[in-house]
């Protein structure tokens, strides 16, 4: 077996999204052989600092403007594109492969360990197909990572499966699925989840689902508004934040609440920090994304929160739940659907305990942080 390789992860966000909280437990599994370059400073900077991981980061200037609908990026962003490459080539040390953590950072990737003689992977987190990416953008990923990179680490079948059907090497790439730390569920008591309810003023007796998610159209926290108006009395705890300029998305959920007259029972909490108690709190979580989800690590959140979770049957959800046996899954974008599975849930509490206990034994089982870092150690191997 070759030796294990010291990896400087790359990723272009500064703020705190999946993907950037998936690396941050694969940083800290890789201990003192990975570093972490960011194209942006912020609070996932902050987080790694904190957790004892070693940080740079290389500013991306114009090239922050380039969106993954983007059809033609502007002169200043390609010119921006070069010159961090530079900056990044520049830093990297002979010893080092580079890992990209998401699209951004993989093109960035790509032309600094051009530039630098040094191996590129790629985990991707994204499912590379319309509407989520412009058909150019796609093209000119694909074509980079077919030339570049030495492996592409998909974050579901779904993924990869986008991957190749894009044009991608079949041959370039493997699955493996996000871990995620059980710790800091199991720690978390009843009275934590209460004093959530407490604060945000739900009735100790109301039931409760939970949404945490980036605020964005696909994510779908309008399904799961409309879903409310049709089940009377059940509160929703809403957390998240448009992470990435979607303001005036969020601004119009708390309009469409009032409209459909459910805002005394949809409880918007920004963007939390303690989702385990947060999760706690509810009886049951909900994953209510439109198109298909890469992964869905809230998904296995409610899972380690041992709640039952009902998540959009699309993309890598499949892959996370057994449906009817360790979660519910649902037609996406369907509220009614959505709505009679809470209610069926809150209707039958042994079906749902049943369903509750096997999420939580297959979370645990099937996507620790453990076997996420070996699987990517192994995949990295052959870089
Ligand atoms: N999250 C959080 N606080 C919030 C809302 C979400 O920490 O207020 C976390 C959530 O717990 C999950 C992540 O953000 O770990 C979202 O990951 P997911 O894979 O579900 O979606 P993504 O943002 O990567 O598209």
């Amino acid at each position: 077996m070759s030796a294990p390789r010291r990896v400087l992860f790359v990723d272009h966000a500064g703020v705190l999204g999946g993907a950037e909280l998936s690396l941050l437990d694969l940083a800290m599994a890789f201990g003192d052989r990975a570093r972490v370059a960011l194209l942006a400073d912020g609070p996932f900077a902050d987080r790694l600092r904190a957790r004892g991981v070693r940080v740079t980061t290389t500013p991306m200037g114009a090239l922050a403007d380039v969106r993954k609908d983007t059809r033609l990026p502007s002169f200043g962003a390609l010119a921006a594109m070069w010159r961090t490459a530079g900056a990044l080539g520049a830093t990297v040390d002979p010893s080092e492969l580079l890992c990209a953590n998401s699209q951004k950072a993989f093109v960035v990737s790509a032309l600094a360990g051009w530039r630098a003689q040094r191996p590129v992977a790629w985990i991707l987190r994204d499912i590379l197909a319309a509407p989520h990416f412009s058909g150019a953008n796609i093209r000119a990923v694909i074509t980079l990572a077919n030339w570049r990179a030495c492996r592409v680490i998909a974050n579901s079948q779904a993924t990869a499966d986008a991957f190749v059907a894009a044009g991608g090497r079949k041959s370039l790439v493997c699955v493996v699925h996000n871990g995620i730390d059980a710790a800091p569920f199991d720690v978390v008591t009843p009275a934590d989840g209460q004093a959530v309810r407490r604060a945000l003023h739900i009735p100790d007796d109301a039931f409760t689902v939970a949404m945490p998610g980036r605020f964005h159209a696909w994510k779908g926290q309008q399904v799961l508004l409309a879903a409310l108006a049709q089940v009377p009395n059940v509160h929703a705890i809403i957390a998240g934040a448009p992470l990435f300029g979607e303001q005036a998305f969020a601004d119009e959920l708390r309009a469409r609440a009032a409209r459909l007259g459910v805002a005394d029972r949809a409880h918007f909490t920004g963007f939390r920090d303690d989702i385990p108690a947060l999760l706690s709190a509810a009886n049951v979580v909900v994953h209510a994304s439109t198109l298909p989800e890469p992964f869905g690590r809230v998904v296995v959140e409610g899972m380690l929160a041992h709640r039952p979770v009902v998540a959009s049957n699309a993309g890598g959800v499949p892959e996370l739940i057994v449906d009817g046996e360790s979660g519910v899954l649902v037609p996406p974008a369907d509220a009614r659907a959505l709505a009679a599975a809470i209610a069926a849930l809150r209707d039958d509490a042994p079906r749902a305990a049943r369903i509750a206990a096997a999420g939580a034994r297959r979370a645990r089982t099937l996507f620790t942080v453990g076997a996420m870092a070996r699987g990517i150690e192994e995949a990295l191997a052959a870089c």
